[in-house]
């Protein structure tokens, strides 16, 4: 089994009504309607193989950054507010994972248009892509807990 993504639980029922998946967790709460009661599932499994050729790589993103580096500056560990390319884009720095980290703006306004070396300052650690359904998180801003052995992988970082 793999993440593919968050659906409202809503839709998630509608799967498990047309047999089309399995509920695997339950959040708890519950759907009434006159005629029907049935419990909000928080985890379904889809009964047929679902290919996933798509994004191989996350999307790049602000917030994603910010996420990835746990809003810490990446310079000096203070509390980060901005987005600093490593090799500035004015140098042909790209704009994607590996050139990207969280800072806060007083290491971003003294590197400057510098790489950190020539600013002598440390990265604390080398900025990388994270994996492919990283942006699961992005997405929701969190996860329940009932997800985390779904999760596992796909949020680890190393
Ligand atoms: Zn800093």
């Amino acid at each position: 089994m793999e993440p593919l993504c968050v659906v409202p639980a809503r839709r998630a029922l509608v799967l498990v009504i047309a047999d089309k998946a399995d509920v695997l967790h339950e959040n708890g709460h519950r759907f009434r309607s006159e005629r029907l009661d049935l419990r909000a599932p928080s985890v379904v499994r889809l009964r047929r193989y679902v290919r996933t050729p798509y994004r191989h790589r996350a999307a790049l993103s602000r917030r994603g950054v910010f996420i990835r580096d746990e809003h810490t500056c990446q310079y000096c560990g203070r509390s980060a507010e901005n987005v600093d390319h490593v090799l500035p884009r004015s140098r042909g720095g790209a704009h994607e994972w590996e050139n990207v980290v969280a800072s806060c703006r007083r290491c971003n306004s003294r590197k400057k248009d510098r790489t950190p070396e020539e600013a002598g300052m440390a990265l604390s650690r080398a900025p990388f892509a994270p994996r492919p359904t990283f942006w699961l998180l992005v997405a929701v801003g969190g996860v329940q807990p009932d997800w985390d052995d779904y999760l596992r992988d796909a949020l680890s970082t190393s």
